[in-house]
């Protein structure tokens, strides 16, 4: 009924030629194996038509890790969701906590960035979570809502329909400190009764619910068994085929 999805975010990593040379070996294994998700990968801006050029789109898809706030114009520097969209990605990761952190990025943006992506035709990969000391006061939950009915809920059903939810624990990315099975199985459930509310159920168990923030090869297949986990958004383990696979071949 919802995807399984399986998310390589290579941040700011690989240069054009190492980006090429990672997804060439990644296809390669995909085409050896038969996987039971859908794997996309979330390259640098400057690496989507090349990689876009390259890739068998029924093994891999593409997506960008960000996009503007804005149409077009006098924005240096920034990259548009058309412009996105015009490379052939399909996916755009938004809300990152690393954009959230160290760019400024409010819920407020967030709702134009997502309303943009769509009018694109673009997937929203939207990242929602706490960092440890709202986790540690207990305060989860209100954190992910208000993440989510800031940056989402003026989406109509039809549009919410379009989205995909990525929940990272701020304090699990890059850590090496992974949730728990049971931590995320919680609030994957949260998430999906806050959307229910909202939408309806329908909408709700249609939405894939990713899990991020050191997920690897040793606890996959633990977290993706839970009944709202429908996948990763993968930080470090997708720069190697090696360490990546194996996340795939957990479903
Ligand atoms: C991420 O940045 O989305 C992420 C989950 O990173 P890592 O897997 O490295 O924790």
């Amino acid at each position: 009924m919802r995807k399984n999805i399986v998310a390589g975010n290579w941040k700011m990593n690989k240069n054009l030629q190492e980006g090429l040379d990672l997804v060439k070996d990644l296809q390669t294994a995909l085409f050896s194996k038969k996987v039971k998700c859908d794997v996309v990968v979330c390259t640098p801006f400057i690496h989507l038509g090349a990689v876009n050029g390259m890739i068998d789109k029924t093994k891999v898809k593409l997506g960008a890790q960000n996009c503007a706030d804005k149409v077009s114009g006098a924005y240096t520097g920034e990259i548009s969701a058309e412009m996105v969209a015009s490379t052939g990605a399909k996916y755009v990761i938004l809300g990152h906590s690393e954009r959230r952190a160290y760019y400024g990025e409010t819920n407020d943006m967030l709702k134009e960035k997502v309303q943009l992506a769509l009018a694109n035709n673009l997937t929203p990969i939207f990242c929602i979570g706490e960092v440890l000391g709202e986790r540690e006061a207990g305060q989860q939950n209100t954190v992910v809502k208000k993440q989510i009915e800031e940056g989402l809920f003026a989406l109509s059903a039809e549009d919410f329909g379009k989205i995909v939810l990525a929940y990272e624990p701020v304090w699990a990315i890059g850590t090496g400190k992974t949730a728990t099975s049971d931590q995320a199985q919680e609030m994957h459930a949260f998430i999906r009764q806050t959307v229910a509310a909202k939408y309806g159920q329908a909408v709700a168990d249609a939405t894939s619910i990713l899990y991020g923030g050191s997920c690897n090869a040793a606890n996959a297949k633990e977290l993706f068994a839970n009944p709202d986990v429908d996948g990763g958004l993968i930080g470090g383990a997708s720069l190697k085929v090696d360490t990546f696979m194996p996340i795939v071949e957990a479903f």
